[in-house]
């Protein structure tokens, strides 16, 4: 999810790409402009494939990875890791990257993620946060007395976040008295620490499956780099120290933790 402050950043040269609901010349289901690009660039996509880019996976797949992330158009799920062949990893999203979902009142761990883990022998589960993350400014905001943004269907995640902010508010884990995009970033690497440990502590994942936390990092909050994601949890481990202790040679700068 986009924050509202993002409007002044779109592409003005791309204007159809980003038509609303409310355009008044937006007529729906035949706006040609639109899907000119989508089947243009689909057209591109099919025309840049070797013939056996889906060899080894046309009648199967065992990713190891499932990595859930937030739904935000920023977040290249698959690109992130460098991956450039299918079946390298499943790519769930939802808004803020919420491992759990609701099921008649239960609180239970979201199909997306538990689908690999018991039917294609994927034995890492990632979370992956963002800076900037919209759905954790509106749980924020939420949590803070104010409303909820809508419709019900984006209510209903929001509203699962909010107990998580509240809880980092009153253990202290973020400065209240902040500017508000620095307590969102904070508020989003704990979040990404709170689905981690749903994983964990949560029946349906076995205790061999391996979870890592991320926070994906285009707005250089955690260092310069664009598109760095930054380890922050390894298995309900959230000490840098500790982390960087089991991370490969040349990979300790991209351990970072905003929390205190
Ligand atoms: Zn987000």
């Amino acid at each position: 999810m986009a924050t509202d402050n993002d409007d002044g950043d779109r592409d003005e040269g791309d204007a159809d790409a980003n038509a609303t609901p409310d355009d008044p010349d937006r007529e729906r289901g035949c706006d040609h402009e639109v899907l000119e690009t989508l089947l243009a660039g689909n057209r591109r996509h099919v025309d840049s494939l070797p013939d056996d880019y889906f060899r080894d996976v046309r009648t199967g797949q065992h990713p190891g990875v499932v990595a859930i992330c937030c739904s935000d158009s920023r977040v290249p799920h698959e690109h992130m890791w460098g991956f450039d062949h299918p079946g390298a990893v499943f790519t769930p999203s939802n808004i803020g990257n919420q491992v759990w979902d609701e099921d008649g009142g239960e609180r239970i761990v979201d199909g997306g993620i538990l689908y690999p883990i018991h039917h294609t022998e994927t034995a890492v589960a990632a979370v992956v946060g963002h800076t900037g993350c919209g759905a954790v400014t509106a749980a924020y905001r939420v949590a803070t007395g104010g409303d909820v943004p809508g419709p019900q269907g984006v209510d209903k995640w929001v509203e699962m976040l909010v107990p998580v902010v509240e809880e980092a508010l009153e253990r202290g884990a973020v400065d209240a008295d902040a500017d508000e995009e620095t307590v969102v970033n904070r508020l989003v690497e704990y979040n990404v620490d709170r689905q981690v440990q749903f994983l964990r502590d949560a029946a349906d994942v076995p205790d061999d499956i391996s979870v890592y936390g991320f926070v994906y990092d285009f707005q250089r909050i955690y260092g310069d780099a664009d598109g760095r994601a930054y380890l922050v949890n390894v298995d309900g481990e959230t000490d840098p120290a500790a982390i960087r202790e089991c991370v490969p040679d040349g990979y300790e700068t991209a351990v970072v933790s905003l929390l205190p």
